[in-house]
């Protein structure tokens, strides 16, 4: 049989514990090795990047994963254009691992806007899906809905309870000062307080990690 890889892709600004779930869940479900893909220039993020530098958050990940067997971290979307579309990055792991067969762990969220992604049509011709739910987006009305835009799309939902934390809900307690134990874990905190001299706004944006 080919061997079968996971592939995550995020932002992961911070990666959290929702990320380590279901990448734990998705190991376990496929016995497969999962690669974790930060993205340097996320293409759904062009208004808004990221703060933290992709370095910082490649190191991050790494911090989160250590330990955790069956997981790698991929730094291959550095070497590849800007942005960093999950079409390409496929392209390129298929070419680099000729046998290997991906497939794609996604939450429901951006399930349900799949089809605003690069080329998402020939996406679902190079991988299929595993799909953690999030809260608002069921998986069957999600997939359903979506395979009406992408007809070659095919996913499967990935058994996890719900875990209704995002990046964007922690960034913000860090702004606001608050504490974030039991979402990211603390190895991960201090590198996200060490880049704080970036800048002022992101030193105050870690002002209370931890
Ligand atoms: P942000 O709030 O900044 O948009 P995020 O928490 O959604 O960030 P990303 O790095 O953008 O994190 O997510 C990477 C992938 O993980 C996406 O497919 C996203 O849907 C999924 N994901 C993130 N958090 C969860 C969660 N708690 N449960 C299920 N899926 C999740």
């Amino acid at each position: 049989m080919n061997p079968r890889v996971v592939l995550f892709g995020g932002t992961f600004d911070p990666p959290h514990i929702g990320h380590l779930l279901m990448a734990q869940l998705a190991h376990e479900e496929t016995q497969a090795e999962v690669w974790w893909l930060p993205a340097p220039v996320p293409p759904h993020k062009l208004d808004a990047p990221p703060a933290t530098p992709y370095d910082v958050r490649v190191e991050m990940v790494r911090a989160l994963v250590a330990g955790h067997s069956g997981m790698q971290v991929s730094t291959i979307e550095a070497e590849l254009p800007k942005p960093s579309y999950t079409v390409d990055t496929v392209a390129a792991l298929r070419q680099r691992h000729p046998g290997t067969s991906f497939l794609f762990l996604i939450g429901s969220d951006s399930l349900a806007a799949l089809d605003t992604w690069h080329e998402a049509a020939r996406l679902t011709e190079a991988v299929s899906f595993l799909v953690a739910v999030r809260s608002g987006y069921p998986f069957a009305a999600t997939y359903e809905r979506m395979r009406s835009k992408l007809p070659r799309l095919v996913a499967q939902p990935l058994e996890m309870p719900l875990i209704d934390v995002s990046s964007s809900w922690i960034r913000e307690r860090a702004a606001r000062g608050l504490p974030l134990c039991g979402v990211v874990p603390e190895a991960v905190v201090r590198i996200w307080r060490r880049a704080c001299g970036a800048s002022n706004s992101f030193a105050r944006a870690c002002s209370g990690c931890g």
